[in-house]
Order: C-alpha cells, then structure tokens, then sequence
C-alpha cells in the first residue's frame, strides 16, 4: 500500500532552500489544479511563468507520450530527430541562426555569458571580457549567472565571484554610456525585470544598449527566460520591442512545464564554440524537445500570441477596479501576461501575505520581491477562470483591508 505523503515530509528530507505553501497540488488541467484534499485552484501563476499552455495540455501531452514510446535519451554522440525539428522552428521564427540546448535558464545564461567571454577574448586576450549587467536583474543560480544577477544578497555569501560584471542601474542608458569600453564583452539584460518586480524595459533603453554595444563591438544578450515564449504577445520581447539581441535565452515556457532551456544566437558568435567548448549531457533531449517543439508549435500562431493582448487587457481592467476600491496597489504594470502590482505604501511588504489569503480563497498567485504580486498564467486561460481568479482575488485583498 501506498504511504501518505505530508507537506511535514519537505521540512523533513529536503534541503531547505524553498519555503512551499502548505497544500501540495496533485492534479492540474487547463488553468485549475486540486490539492490532496480535493480543493480546487485557479493558477494564475503558471508554475513561474512556465505553465504558458496550462496544465495536461492533450496535444503536448500526445508530444510526449509519442515520444515517450519511442527513445528517452541518446547523449550528445547522437543527434535526434525532435532536437533538429526545433532547432529549425526557432530559427525560422528568430533572428537566430543557430541554437545551444539545455535544461534550464540559468544553463543557458551561463552558455550565453561563456560565449560572449570566449569570444571577447578572440578579440583582446585578457582585455575584453568585462560584462555589463543590471540591477535587480536575475539570471539564474549557477555562480556565474547569480554573479551577474543585480542582487547582491543572492551571491555575496558564495564569494571569491566571478569577476569583472559591473552592475549598472536598470533603465538608465547614461550610466551605460559612461560604462561602456572597448573593454566590455557583453551587456545582459531583461526586457522585462521579472523576479526584479515585473518592471519593463523603455524602449529607447533597449534601442540605446543596441546602439551601444554595436559601437563597442560588445555582445547584446537578451536574457528571455521569462518573457519568451508568446508571454509578451510576441514570440520573443524582442520583437515586441523591435530591438534585435546577439545572444538570446530562453527556458520555463519553452517546455510548457518538460525542462528545457536553449540559447539563441548568431552564426559568427556560434562558430567560437567547437566539439568540446562546451556541452550538457541532457542537452536537445528528445522527450524535452519533443514537447518544446509542440509547445511553440502551438504558441507562435496569430490566435494565441493575439489573444494574449486581449488577455492583458481583462486583467487590466478588472484589477483597476479592485485597486479603484480598496487603493492597494500603487501601480499594475507588465507586458502581455507577465502582470505585476505593486502594493501601495499602506501594505507595503504584504504581497507574500496576499498571495497567502488568495491561496485561501482557491487563487494560485506569485510575487516578484517583497512588494510585487505577480501573475504569469497560461496564455490560453479562459476569460471564465481570469474572472473567477480574479474573484477570489478580490475575496483575499478585502480581507487584507478589513
Ligand atoms: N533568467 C530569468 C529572467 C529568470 O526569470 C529566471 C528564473 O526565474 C532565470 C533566468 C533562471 O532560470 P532557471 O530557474 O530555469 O535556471
């Protein structure tokens, strides 16, 4: 007979590095998952940004299974036939000419980062390897990406750090202009700062990087893992923003929930990586390809990269007008279906406390620090579970104010 698994078990056996909520979801479908005890949830956070499908979509589903029964795993002494379909499929859909596939964002920021060293180090050996990166920027954990990541507090106990990233202010294109040498190998950036508060980029800062980092000859990285994939209405922010990168990542929403990360690029920074410079054993896996290629297969159509602006905008309206009566939000922000809201002076600090109740009421919500509740659902959620989400959402927040 099977044991019964407790939330108790996480404090028990797992390393404590997160801090999960007490329910444990066992099923999903659509934008709705139930917990152990059969109460049900609408998910509004989309497993961080990843869920872009929902949960149990058939089709991806059928991707899988397919592939399932057909070969897990090769090993890079073989290609596949999944891994070559998506290959082509982003390339045609990007300005990408060639593709390093991976497992996670912060893989491919760190093949991203290791390409635009080694390649500014084919110009001025032990000269041009400066990189420069943002404030309150995230990019993973691995040392090198949590290094270039704009918060300190995630990488200062893990030092002696990689060195030479500078960390300039986000959305100030002077400060990077001053910065900026024949020195500097790389400028990354994201177009929208997720975990950084939701906090989009201006478009003359995106522009003015471009500009910059052409001039001095520097590698522009596009760090997409959380705004690609259909998130901003486009199949990558880039091309919401017009603003062509050198280098782009992506991951979460690429394998709708498989593991899968993938750096983008051009083919004169590709040609500096050969056999042997770098490499992951679980690289262009064919189950996680497999579904990555039905993933965007699905996404990158005019019904649903549009109907992520008509999502936006229910959204939108209806938390104008929770905030127009209970004012606990000082600004809702966001590019297409990464929203955030930030709570206003009154209940500055509570957004894990909103999220806290929401989760009461049956709403699965997300926060971006401590100040921003952030919503990241599937691009396919119906408008009946926004309304319902929104709802319980606004069950939560009187509460919060009563
Ligand atoms: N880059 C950005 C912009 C992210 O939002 C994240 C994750 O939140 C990462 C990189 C790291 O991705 P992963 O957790 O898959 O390593």
């Amino acid at each position: 007979m099977e044991q019964r698994v407790t939330r108790q078990q996480f404090n028990d056996y797992l390393v404590p590095v997160y801090a999960p909520a007490e329910f444990i979801p066992v099923r999903g479908e659509g934008s709705c998952l139930w917990d152990q005890t059969g109460k049900d949830y609408i998910d509004f956070a989309g497993g961080i940004a990843v869920n872009a499908l929902g949960h149990r979509h058939p089709e991806v589903l059928r991707a899988l299974t397919e592939q399932a029964d057909k070969v897990w795993h090769l090993g890079n002494g073989y290609t596949n036939e999944p891994v070559l379909r998506l290959a082509k499929q982003l390339v045609d859909a990007t300005f990408a000419d060639k593709i390093f596939f991976c497992n996670s964002g912060a893989e491919a920021n760190e093949a991203a980062l290791k390409l635009a060293r080694l390649v500014g180090h084919s110009k001025k050996p032990n000269e041009k390897n400066e990189i420069i990166a943002f404030k309150n920027a995230f990019h993973g954990r691995t040392l090198f990406t949590v290094t270039a990541g704009g918060q300190p507090k995630y990488s200062q106990d893990f030092a002696p750090l990689p060195p030479a990233i500078t960390h300039l202010p986000f959305n100030d294109l002077q400060a990077v202009a001053e910065h900026i040498s024949a020195r500097t190998c790389a400028v990354i950036v994201e177009p929208v700062q997720g975990e950084g508060g939701v906090v989009p980029a201006n478009p003359e800062f995106l522009a003015g990087l471009r500009e910059l980092c052409s001039q001095h000859d520097a590698v522009l990285i596009f760090d997409e893992v959380q705004t690609g994939v259909g998130r901003t209405g486009d199949l990558y922010a880039y091309q919401t923003y017009g603003v062509v990168p050198d280098i782009l990542t992506s991951a979460k929403a690429l394998g709708g929930g498989f593991p899968i990360g993938a750096m983008l690029t051009v083919d004169s920074l590709a040609s500096h990586f050969q056999p042997g410079t770098h490499g992951t054993t679980y690289g262009g896996n064919p189950l996680a390809t497999a579904v990555a290629g039905k993933v965007v297969e699905i996404i990158n159509t005019p019904e649903v990269l549009g109907g992520v602006a008509l999502r936006h905008q229910w959204f939108i309206e209806r938390l104008n007008q929770i905030n127009h009566q209970f004012h606990v939000f000082s600004e809702i922000r966001g590019l297409g279906l990464l929203l955030g809201a930030e709570m206003s002076e009154r209940y500055a600090g509570q957004a894990k406390h909103l999220t806290q109740l929401a989760a009461e009421e049956g709403l699965i919500a997300l926060i971006a620090g401590t100040n921003v509740l952030r919503f990241a659902p599937s691009l396919i959620i119906p408008q009946e579970d926004i309304e319902e989400g929104l709802n319980r959402l606004e069950r939560a927040v009187a509460r919060l104010c009563a």
